[in-house]
């Protein structure tokens, strides 16, 4: 008898209409189709040739194309028996800090060097965020990265309008001095590219449209999904936009996300041990995606981000995010702004000139 054995890395993820295999160690996934999906899950339990008694003989030259695919791609191989110590992983997702990612709308008339942001950034926070909507001299910038510089971040990015008078070579000057910042994304660009600074390291991502408030937020794209043990896990038990996240706004505002209709009062004038005991702070983070309508039966929701600031239903708060165009029934993506059936929405959040 021969047996698939398949890396406990390899995850299965099954949908209405077709399924996913991520390949959480190398960061890959592959769009499968649902019967594909019924023979792999067979054969974690039952050997080759019982697979193809089960499936039936027809579907022998089917069933072995899966198995050298999942061969070929290194995520499994075959063996006369199914070894235990390919041990399931335990999904389970938990921090050792309440708050383990920020986003700072930044705004250069606010003075940040207050008690809240000191005692923020003391609580171990991982990742943080920085947004730009208006021009940001490079002798503003890396004064205001400095301030992180005694911080246990493991990872900033940088959201910063396009500028001419920014050089490749002045953001590879600050990525030197600030090794932190791990991404660069420059908003209303001339032309859409990827270029890279820091010895090829860094991407510095030009995106052709605007991002000039937190309304251009939200949006769900195939190009954001990402096949990896941290977003897989947290996805399993919690909101994978929401949790444990804080956030500053333009004017200074304390919120889950910028994007998010309640604030918990003035980084100036609020003590954040009072807000981290709001339990309205916590309202979105445990909705799973396995939780929302129609994200719940996506072969993709275990890879994909979520938003629970613009939603298809505004009122119902485990409905799919309003700018994602992805149909998990047909398995077709289309222009969500362009949606018949999203139009009120669209006004009632007054996105209106945010869409194309
Ligand atoms: S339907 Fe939900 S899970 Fe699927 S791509 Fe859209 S937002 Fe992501």
């Amino acid at each position: 008898m021969e047996y698939l054995n398949m890396y406990a890395n390899c995850q299965l993820v099954h949908g209405a209409n077709m399924s996913l295999l991520c390949d959480l160690q190398v960061h890959k996934f592959y769009h499968l189709p649902n019967d594909t999906f019924e023979v792999l899950q067979y054969l974690k339990q039952h050997s080759i040739q019982d697979c193809i008694a089960h499936f039936g003989e027809d579907n022998k030259e089917a069933i072995d194309s899966y198995i050298n695919f999942v061969v070929k791609k290194e995520m499994g191989f075959i063996d006369d028996r199914l070894l235990e110590q390919l041990i399931p992983i335990d999904f389970q997702w938990d921090r050792f800090t309440p708050i383990t990612n920020v986003i700072l709308e930044y705004n250069e008339q606010l003075n940040y060097n207050n008690k809240f942001m000191r005692d923020l950034f003391d609580l171990n926070v991982q990742a943080l965020e920085i947004r730009c909507y208006h021009h940001l001299p490079i002798n503003h910038l890396l004064p205001l990265l400095e301030m992180f510089n005694d911080k246990t971040l493991r990872v900033i990015k940088l959201i910063l309008p396009y500028d001419g008078s920014i050089s490749l070579n002045d953001l590879d000057v600050v990525v030197k001095k600030n090794p932190r910042v791990k991404a660069i994304w420059l908003h209303d660009a001339p032309e859409q590219k990827v270029e890279k600074v820091f010895n090829d390291t860094v991407a510095v991502v030009s995106l052709a449209r605007q991002i000039n408030s937190c309304m251009a937020c939200g949006e769900i794209s195939s190009s954001y999904f990402q096949s990896n043990m941290e977003l897989f896990s947290e996805s399993q038990h919690h909101n994978t936009c929401l949790n444990r996240k804080l956030s500053i706004d333009i004017h200074g505002y304390i919120r889950n996300c910028p994007s998010m209709e309640a604030h918990f009062g003035h980084m100036e004038e609020v003590e954040l041990s009072l807000v981290l005991q709001d339990p309205s702070l916590k309202k979105h983070w445990n909705i799973r995606k396995d939780d929302i309508q129609t994200c719940k039966d996506c072969e993709f929701r275990h890879v994909c981000t979520d938003c629970r600031a613009y939603l298809e239903e505004p009122d119902n708060i485990y409905s799919k995010p309003l700018k994602c165009g992805y149909d998990p029934y047909k398995n077709e993506w289309d222009e969500w702004s362009r949606n018949p059936l999203k139009q009120a929405t669209i006004d009632h959040y007054e996105l209106r000139s945010l869409v194309k």
